[in-house]
C-alpha cells in the first residue's frame, strides 16, 4: 500500500514526507482494528512532527507514517473485538489504550501508560490502511462521511475537550474569548455555541477568519493586530472581563493576551502551541489566574462531539487533497494558507 512517511526531520515543508510502497498492517493482536483510511486530517502538530519538535516527548522511530485524524471502513478485526466488525464505518480516538491501567480505569485515555500513537509513535493514517484498536474505534452512523468527519479525530475532540472545561465555568451571561478561528478553533467556537450560553468574542487577525466566526455565532469579533484587544473586551464586559479564554494558536503574542482580558478566576486554555508563556508568578495570584493545558481528550468526549455533529450542532470546514499533494498541504498550512481543515484522502 502507499504511505506518505517522514524519513528525516526537516524545516522544508515542500519536501516533508516521502510516498512509500509499504506492507498492508495486518491484526496480529487480538484486540486489533485494522481500518482503509477514507479521510486523514492534516494538523499543525504533523508540521511540529516534521520539524521534530517532539523528541523530547515521545520516541520516534523513523521512517514512521503521520497521520492522527483518521476515519474510515474496518477492514479486520483480530479475534476478540465484539463491539465493531468488518464493513463498519468509524472514526479513531488517536491513541490506541491499554485499558487496564490505572489511568485508563479512570477514563484519562490521554494518561494511559501503554499507550501508542498512530502518527506520533507508531504508524499513522496518511497510507491507505491504519492499525488501530477495539479500545480506539467509535462505530458511526451510516450517514457520517467518514471524509469530512476524520480532522474531529484530533483537532475536534481536542477543541470539544478545551471547551467542555470551559463550558463548566461559563454560566449564562458569562463571557468566553476565542483566540483563532482556524482548523481547531472554528470548531471550539461551534461547541461554546451549542454547549453555554455564554456571549463570545472571536480573535483573530485575518477578515475572513473573522467573518467565518460571526458566522458561526460569535458576538464579537476583533483583529488584534488593529484593534487594543484590552480595551474592547473590558468595555464589552463592563470591565469585568472574560471568564474563560480559548487560546487555539498558543504563540507568546497570544498566551500574553489572558492575563490582560481575565477577569477575576479567569482561565486562559492553551489549546494550539509553538510560543511560549512569559508572565510574572504573580499574575498568577492576582485574581486567581490560570493557564490551563489541553491534550487531546477522553474517547467518551469523540462520542459527545460524534453526537453533536449528527445534531449538526458543529460543521466542518474542509478541503480534500490527493496523498500524492500532502507535502503541498504541509507547505500551505505552513504558510497559513488553509482555511478551515485539509483532510487527505490516501
Ligand atoms: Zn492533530
Ligand atoms: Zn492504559
Amino acid at each position: 500500500m502507499q504511505a506518505a512517511r517522514l524519513h528525516e526531520y526537516t524545516d522544508e515543508m515542500e519536501n516533508a514526507l516521502q510516498i512509500d510502497e509499504i506492507d498492508r498492517p495486518e491484526a496480529t493482536r487480538s484486540d486489533h482494528v485494522v481500518v482503509e483510511v477514507e479521510g486523514a486530517g492534516w494538523c499543525q502538530t504533523d508540521n511540529h512532527i516534521i520539524e521534530g519538535m517532539w523528541t523530547d516527548y515521545v520516541e520516534q522511530d523513523l521512517p514512521m507514517t503521520l497521520g492522527h485524524e483518521n476515519a474510515g471502513t474496518v477492514v479486520e478485526v483480530g479475534p476478540e473485538v465484539r463491539t465493531v466488525e468488518e464493513g463498519e464505518k468509524v472514526i479513531c480516538h488517536p491513541v490506541m489504550t491499554c485499558g487496564v491501567c490505572r489511568q485508563c480505569r479512570l477514563g484519562n485515555d490521554m494518561y494511559c501508560v501503554n499507550l501508542a500513537f498512530p502518527g506520533l509513535t507508531t504508524d499513522g493514517g496518511f497510507a491507505e490502511y491504519l492499525l488501530t484498536n477495539e479500545r480506539a474505534v467509535i462505530p458511526l452512523p451510516g450517514e457520517v462521511n467518514t471524509t469530512d468527519i476524520a480532522p474531529h479525530a484530533d483537532a475536534g475532540i481536542t477543541a470539544y475537550h478545551a471547551v467542555k472545561k470551559a463550558a463548566n465555568e461559563l454560566n449564562p451571561g458569562d463571557h468566553a474569548v476565542v483566540i483563532g478561528v482556524g482548523g481547531l478553533g472554528h470548531i471550539g467556537l461551534q461547541c461554546l455555541e451549542a454547549m453555554t450560553a455564554a456571549e463570545i468574542t472571536a480573535l483573530d487577525i485575518k477578515a475572513e477568519a473573522r467573518e467565518l466566526a460571526a458566522d458561526l455565532g460569535a458576538h464579537h469579533t476583533l483583529d488584534p493586530s488593529e484593534e487594543d484587544v484590552e480595551k474592547e473586551i473590558l468595555a464589552i464586559t463592563d470591565g469585568r472581563g472574560a471568564e474563560q479564554i480559548i487560546d487555539f494558536v498558543g504563540a507568546d503574542q497570544t498566551t500574553a493576551i489572558g492575563p490582560k482580558i481575565a477577569g477575576s478566576g479567569g482561565d486562559h486554555h492553551v489549546v494550539g502551541y509553538g510560543g511560549h508563556v512569559h508572565e510574572p508568578s504573580q499574575t498568577l495570584v492576582d485574581g486567581e489566574f490560570s493557564y490551563v493545558g489541553t491534550l487531546v481528550g477522553e474517547y467518551t468526549e469523540l462520542q459527545e462531539l460524534v453526537r453533536l455533529v449528527e445534531r449538526g450542532d458543529v460543521e466542518l470546514r474542509t478541503s480534500q487533497y490527493d496523498l500524492g499533494d500532502i507535502n503541498t498541504v504541509a507547505e500551505r498550512l505552513e504558510h497559513n494558507e488553509i482555511e478551515g481543515r485539509a483532510v487527505i484522502t490516501p
